[in-house]
């Protein structure tokens, strides 16, 4: 049996595991989908147990897969789709998830040389047309940006499909295949399934089971379909905004849908390519005049690939009113002329949410939502992905614990402690940030909300009772009468009406008050108040967590406050060949396996602290590795460095501050007494100063107890 090596180990008779036994037996009696045969014979499971299976190729799930295989945590993938999705939907990538990516094997150095110049993105437009006049222009960044003061890496402009074939390179080198059902290729029911992206295979079902759950899988092969059941000890589910999964376990989404219903086109053009490049480059395009209204991504303008969002209305509107032909209409009608090489690949409707599922663990922890499974933003600020790869750096080391049984299933449930609060957060900002895009057509006199209110009044009320065709009129008639506030006659220096409107538009702009694109309080600042942590009950809360206090400024304030992001400084190895090689303090921290930092200043009391935590974490089975900040210019200690206070241990590092007029300790809000211990997601797990602990060996245990939740 392919899960006899875990029933094994259940039967060691442990403390950890008869108590791991008791909670799975009392959640698979609680789980609606029990079946008390799943885990014997006759339930035709192909393959090996799994540790981990994903479902869903999306860029969520590829970059949890990559996590796990660096970890060494056997993992496949499934993917209803036969082939990745082109369709450009997410290209703005914030700056944790490219400090994240960095880890990935240089995938974020990838990202920056396959993107185009930042001069082509920076900037949002305004106008009547793509070839008519500019209302405004707000450019997204500053130049702090580029001096990279609070992070080692910039945000990046790359298409969603780009990306994923950057993470599948990646994956190859790791030794992970996409693989495709082919019906000549017979399936070997014990042919090993880790480190398999399965192409066409659909979960169906799912089943849970005393070691985990047992996953039905339709495959596609394009002409066939068969059935495949495969068993894994935990699902993640990353099957996206319509997750079959999270219906399956009956998680309901709670906040507010259908914020908005758009049709998106994907299409390219040279011609619209140079003429923007040459006249007005950037990310976004707000485009308002009489005949249209849309809102045009330049995915990339030397390559003329573009996105166009149009606002829809069903089902007055159908979405086969959107045929390649219209869509062109509405394009020429947007840039003020008919291009000539327009070439439409691929149209969709969507709509906008803006949601958070109830509960991110199932089924005793083994079922995991992440990512647009998890929650579904409307796209403003460039949340939803952004927020999905930070959702797995979170689990993926809490699952390499809990697997390794170093950690208790509890661990994981501090996935959802953690990031449920964030995305309710991000949610709220992303709802906030749509808001103020519309501001923009509101003053125009173009106010979307009532737009809105129209479509749910013939949806709902009165209108509802009136043919389908003179609904459709009713809302057109509607539709005209509104965009005629955007006609030359009104928009213009000599009318009243319009000098207001556009002085209104001028100030919006200027006070930031229209969509914005970068928010490095909540990107870098995001604080995780409970959890895989040791709290910080000092008064002194000014540091902390400023997400999830509504919109707020561009600032983001350093600090070590357990929860909190590692702050970046750079530091320079006392091992560096040359003045010149500088790490940052994020790097400190391993990207190729789950290993735990501890930061010290070297201190008589603070090494012993080290010693005694080395020692805890070698018990524990946990990964751990100490860094020695010295002060700036510590020429002096370079040649022997911590090795007599923390030999025979080898796992440290001595650095020094690059600078002097800033000190690390400062920066994280502590004296050089401090002691930071920081986990394998270069998030902060506890913090003290060493004077502080009156006994570290209870302090170590205390400590690596509550992050392992043991
Ligand atoms: C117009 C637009 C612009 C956006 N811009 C940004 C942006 O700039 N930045 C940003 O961060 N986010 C952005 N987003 C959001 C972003 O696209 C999503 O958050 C992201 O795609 C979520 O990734 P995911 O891997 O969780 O899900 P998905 O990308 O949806 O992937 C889910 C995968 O699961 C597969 N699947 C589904 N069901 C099953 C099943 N039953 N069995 C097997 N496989 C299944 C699907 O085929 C799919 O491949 C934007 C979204 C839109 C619509």
């Amino acid at each position: 049996m392919p899960s006899m090596a875990i029933v094994s180990r259940l039967r060691r008779g442990d403390l950890f595991f008869s108590r791991l036994r008791r909670q799975l037996a009392v959640a698979v009696a609680a789980c609606p989908f029990t079946s008390s045969a799943a885990h014997d014979a006759g339930t035709g499971v192909s393959g090996p147990h799994l540790p981990v299976l994903i479902v869903g190729a999306g860029p969520v799930g590829l970059v949890l897969s990559m996590l796990l295989t660096k970890f060494g945590i056997k993992c496949a993938v499934l993917e209803k789709s036969l082939s990745f999705s082109r369709h450009p939907q997410a290209h703005f990538i914030n700056n944790r998830s490219m400090e994240i990516f960095r880890k990935l094997d240089g995938l974020a150095e990838e990202i920056e040389s396959s993107q185009p110049p930042v001069d082509l993105w920076r900037k949002f437009i305004y106008c009547t047309s793509l070839s008519g006049s500019i209302l405004g222009s707000v450019d997204h960044m500053q130049p702090e940006d580029f001096e990279k003061v609070n992070s080692p890496v910039c945000v990046a402009h790359l298409s969603q499909y780009k990306l994923v074939n950057l993470l599948l390179k990646k994956l190859e080198k790791l030794g992970m295949h996409v693989y495709r059902h082919d019906p000549s290729d017979d399936w070997e029911p014990d042919s090993p399934l880790e480190k398999r992206i399965l192409m066409g295979h659909e979960c169906t079902s799912i089943q849970p089971t005393n070691e985990g759950v047992i996953v039905t899988a339709r495959v596609h092969n394009g002409t066939t379909l068969e059935e495949r059941r495969l068993h894994c000890s935990i699902l993640i589910a990353s099957d996206g905004a319509r997750s079959t999964i999270r219906r399956l376990v009956g998680v309901e989404m709670k906040g507010e849908r259908g914020l908005q219903e758009l049709i998106s086109v994907h299409f390219m053009s040279m011609d619209l390519g140079n003429f923007l490049l040459k006249n007005r480059p950037g990310m976004l395009f707000f485009v308002f005049n009489q005949d249209a209204i849309g809102v045009l991504v330049a995915h990339h303008l030397e390559q003329g690939e573009f996105v166009l969002q149009i606002p829809y209305y069903p089902p007055q509107q159908n979405y086969q009113d959107f045929s390649p032909q219209a869509c062109e209409k509405i394009i020429s009608k947007l840039v003020g002329w008919a291009l000539q090489d327009v070439q439409v690949l691929d149209i969709k409707p969507w709509v906008m949410h803006a949601e958070v599922a109830e509960k991110y663990l199932t089924c005793n922890n083994r079922v995991i939502l992440v990512g647009d499974a998890a929650h579904r933003f409307p796209p403003a600020g460039g949340f939803g992905m952004n927020t999905g790869i930070q959702d797995v750096h979170n689990i993926a080391w809490k699952i390499f614990y809990f697997l390794k049984e170093v950690a208790s299933s509890s661990v994981l449930q501090t996935y959802e402690s953690e990031r449920r609060p964030i995305a309710i957060s991000n949610t709220n900002l992303s709802v906030e940030n749509f808001k103020a895009a519309m501001s923009v057509p509101s003053a125009l006199g173009l106010d979307p909300t009532v737009a809105n209110s129209v479509h749910r009044a013939i949806n709902t009320g009165l209108g509802s009772i009136i043919p389908k065709n003179m609904q459709k009129a009713v809302l057109e008639g509607i539709f005209s009468v509104g965009r005629a506030q955007l006609s030359d006659y009104v928009l213009n220096e000599k009318n009243p009406v319009g000098v207001m409107r556009l002085e209104k538009l001028k100030r919006i702009f200027a006070e930031g008050k229209s969509l914005q694109l970068q928010f490095p309080a909540h990107d870098l600042g995001f604080c995780y108040k409970e959890g895989a942590l040791v709290a910080d009950t000092s008064e002194n809360t000014q540091y902390c967590n400023r997400a999830g206090s509504g919109r707020v400024s561009r600032e983001y304030i350093p600090t070590g406050r357990p929860g909190s992001r590692l702050p970046h400084m750079h530091v320079k190895p006392f091992t560096a060949a040359s003045t010149e090689e500088t790490l940052s303090t994020l790097d400190l921290v391993s990207g190729d396996k789950p290993e735990f930092l501890l930061i010290i200043a070297p201190l008589k009391a603070s090494y012993h602290i080290a010693r005694v935590i080395l020692t805890k974490a070698e018990e524990l089975r946990v990964l751990l590795k100490v860094c020695v900040v010295w002060p700036h210019c510590s020429c002096q200690s370079r040649s022997t460095g911590s090795r007599a206070e923390l030999e025979p241990w080898k796992n440290y590092i001595d650095v020094e501050e690059c600078k002097k007029d800033r000190s690390w300790w400062d920066m994280c809000c502590l004296t050089n007494k401090g002691v930071l211990l920081v986990r394998p997601d270069e998030h902060i797990a506890w913090r003290t100063e060493s004077d502080r602990v009156a006994d570290a060996v209870s302090e170590a245990e205390k400590v690596l107890s509550r992050v392992l939740g043991l």
